[in-house]
């Protein structure tokens, strides 16, 4: 049965988007069966896996609110293995309109139950809210993987993502659990790099992933060109630190 992660963080610019479509690059490139669904309405996972939004006829919108099947939105990205749901525009308004919906938090778990057993991993990179497309994504996850960025405030708001998983888990989704917590855009030559990674190590403990992701511009360039970072430059360190987590992750099962 695959796993079903959320990566979420309410802050945007964390590296949610970078992770989920570079973690899921790494899990394909060790032959692991991938789907990255992209439940944010800019996209970014979408066209950083080479989809095209402007020719996307149906997306995660669809299956959300018109019950169009998750299987008939499914499309191939440019790494081998993994495949994406794409999200466009036509997701902003899915906020508002799920609010009427009937199981509103718990669309997305039921569109995603014929395919569990199809992937082993299937990764859902989530919106800088904490809305319901956020709680959809974690009623429907197996676990929660934050990205926190090496960065001022990296712990503020923090509280209020535990608070609502600790309300998933109450009313949804009982069996949520926290997959870990990643250390982001680190750069070893800052003093306020290395306080964060103590600070959160601190709150965090043994739920912080060893490898760290620096700061590296072949990360922030890569989506310009539709490639996940090891098609644009394998050699380059953040292929390299995202395939070191792929590995950390796949050990966790
Ligand atoms: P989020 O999805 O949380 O909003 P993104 O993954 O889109 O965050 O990252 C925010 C910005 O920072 C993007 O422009 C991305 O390319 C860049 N970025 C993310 N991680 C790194 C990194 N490790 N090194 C350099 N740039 C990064
Ligand atoms: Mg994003």
């Amino acid at each position: 049965m695959g796993k079903v992660i959320a990566i979420a963080n309410q802050k945007g610019g964390v590296g949610k988007t970078t992770t989920s479509v570079n973690l899921g690059a790494s899990l394909s490139s060790l032959e692991k069966k991938v789907l990255l669904l992209d439940i944010d309405p800019q996209g970014n996972a979408t066209s950083g896996v080479g989809i095209e939004k402007d020719r996307v006829e149906q997306c995660i919108y669809d299956v959300l609110i018109d019950d169009v099947e998750l299987a008939d939105v499914i499309k191939p990205t440019t790494a081998e293995g993994m495949y994406s749901v794409p999200a466009t525009i036509a997701l902003a308004g899915a906020e508002i309109e799920l609010v009427s919906a009937s199981s509103r938090e718990k669309r997305l778990e039921k569109a995603l139950e014929p395919l569990r057993d199809s992937f082993d991993y299937i990764l859902i990179d989530c919106p800088p809210s904490l809305g319901l497309l956020t709680i959809n994504a974690l009623t429907a996850a197996d676990s929660v993987l934050i990205p926190v960025q090496c960065e001022y405030y990296a712990l503020e708001g923090l509280n209020q993502l535990l608070n609502t998983v600790s309300l998933v888990q109450k009313h949804l989704n009982k069996d949520l659990y926290i997959e870990g917590v990643l250390l982001t855009m680190f750069d070893a030559r800052t003093n306020l790099s290395i306080q964060v990674v103590e600070e959160v190590k601190k709150y965090f403990r043994d739920k912080v992933y060893q490898t760290i992701i620096p700061r590296n511009v072949r990360l922030s360039e890569a989506p310009s060109h539709g490639k996940p970072v090891m098609l644009y430059d394998a050699r380059s360190r953040g292929a390299e630190v995202y395939l070191d987590f792929a590995k950390e992750v796949a050990v966790h099962g």
